[in-house]
């Protein structure tokens, strides 16, 4: 099998790697990057954004995190154009995402100047991919996914369940945590590799997150199942049918209680793990499928049945410019006359009042550093978070199971 990237991640970029292009905060693209040969053209495919063309060409052999600017050359009428994916705005996305990849087609050029817009050039990871993949559904975001995960006790060589896996967010990063090598075909049954179960019942979604799957190296890691979880239990499609023995199970369903009777320790073929506790979480964004969730919980054994909800606010940090606008002056003039002016009218007031530094004797500091070009180092160092956004994703209701005690050992 191809090692995923996801995990073996080239030293530089290279032909035929998945890479992400950071078009700017929140928009992301994933591309796979092609040969020179392709399409016989010397710049290889081209990928069209709104910050211009990039010929594959000059995306090959650099050091990840690198930035690329657009091509000089118009190649709207060369090159085989890749289509890019069309990203809809993710749940708590603040930027027009969906508006910075541009045409695929050349008669709609890209809308900056040839040469004049870049892209930073990043290796794949869980977080990159969730934040860039074709959304076929809500997915599980990142402060979701990462807490669930530790609660969760997902650690490499643990077997979860995932039910529905919808379009693949939380697939990858499950992945990702489960990883400790490959299995060996020839010796299955040496050592306990980590594996992820995951469960879909919706055809069109299982057959393209099956490709996204297996394009990026995860099937010995990942098996996909074409199932309803809640009338089908969680039995799996390989043709060893060897239940999970799951350590860990993270259901995404509308009515996730009418799958937990799937998950118990004495059904035949139970797919829980018999020789330690299984964790569990549900997601669920109205608090009556919570309670309903609960409300089975507890009559099936699972215990330590608690609640969370995840409010992540993202904090931005960055260097506020100096400039008349922040000497709270807005509205003046800055021509060298007005700011004179203004100057003056504050050193008038403000020596009646008597002040330490006075705005005015600020302004000019400001207007001399101005002059000396230092804007950008002297700025002041400001954070502030987002602007409010509804950031109730879902509810997070975790259980766990204990391990089974025989029964000669009950006393
Ligand atoms: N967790 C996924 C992700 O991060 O991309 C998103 C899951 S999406 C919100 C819910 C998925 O569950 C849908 O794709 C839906 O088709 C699937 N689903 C709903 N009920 C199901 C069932 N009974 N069995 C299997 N899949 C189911």
């Amino acid at each position: 099998h191809v090692p995923s990237p996801f995990f073996h991640t080239p030293a530089r970029t290279q032909s035929g790697a998945l890479a992400i292009l950071h078009l700017r905060k929140d928009s992301l693209l994933p591309v796979t990057l092609g040969t020179d040969s392709d399409g016989g053209y010397a710049e290889g495919p081209v990928t069209n954004t709104r910050f211009g063309s990039f010929p594959h060409s000059t995306l090959i052999d650099l050091e990840w995190g690198s930035q690329v600017r657009a091509s000089k050359v118009n190649t709207g009428s060369k090159g085989r154009l890749i289509k890019p994916t069309p990203q809809p705005r993710p749940k708590h996305a603040l930027s027009e995402a969906a508006a910075d990849v541009a045409s695929s087609s050349p008669a709609r050029a890209p809308i900056l100047e040839a040469g004049s817009g870049f892209v930073h050039i990043l290796p794949p990871t869980p977080e990159a991919w969730t934040s860039s993949l074709d959304h076929r559904t809500q997915v599980v975001y990142t402060p979701d996914y990462s807490y669930i995960l530790q609660r969760l006790r997902v650690r490499p060589g643990s077997s979860i369940i995932e039910a529905g896996a919808g379009s693949g967010s939380f697939t990858h990063a499950a992945a990702r945590a489960v990883f400790n090598g490959y299995p060996n075909p020839q010796q299955p049954k040496k050592a306990r590799f980590g594996r992820v179960y995951s469960y879909e019942y919706h055809q069109p979604r299982v057959e393209t997150l099956r490709e996204e799957i297996r394009s990026h190296g995860l099937d010995p890691i990942v098996q996909l199942n074409h199932r309803d979880v809640c009338t089908g239990g969680f039995a799996v499609d390989s043709t060893d049918g060897t239940p999970p023995a799951a350590d860990a199970i993270f259901l995404d369903l509308p009515a996730p209680w009418l799958a937990l009777n799937h998950l118990s320790r004495s059904l035949p073929q139970s797919p829980l793990n018999a020789n330690g506790p299984v964790h569990l979480c549900t997601f669920s964004p109205c608090i009556e499928q919570v309670m309903a969730t609960a409300s089975v919980l507890r009559k099936t054994g699972w215990t330590e049945v608690s609640m969370v909800e995840i409010a992540n606010r993202r904090i931005d940090v960055r260097r506020e410019q100096i400039g008349l606008s922040n000497e709270g002056l807005r509205g003046v003039n800055a021509s060298p006359a007005s700011v004179d002016e203004a100057i003056e009218r504050l050193r008038e007031v403000e020596s009646k009042l008597g002040k330490v530094e006075s705005k005015a004797a600020r302004l000019e500091r400001v207007r001399q550093q101005a002059e000396q070009k230092k804007l950008y180092k002297e700025g002041h160092l400001v954070h502030r978070t987002e602007p409010e956004v509804k950031t109730h994703t879902s509810y997070l209701l975790f259980a766990i199971l204990p391990q089974a005690v025989p029964e000669d050992n009950e006393s």
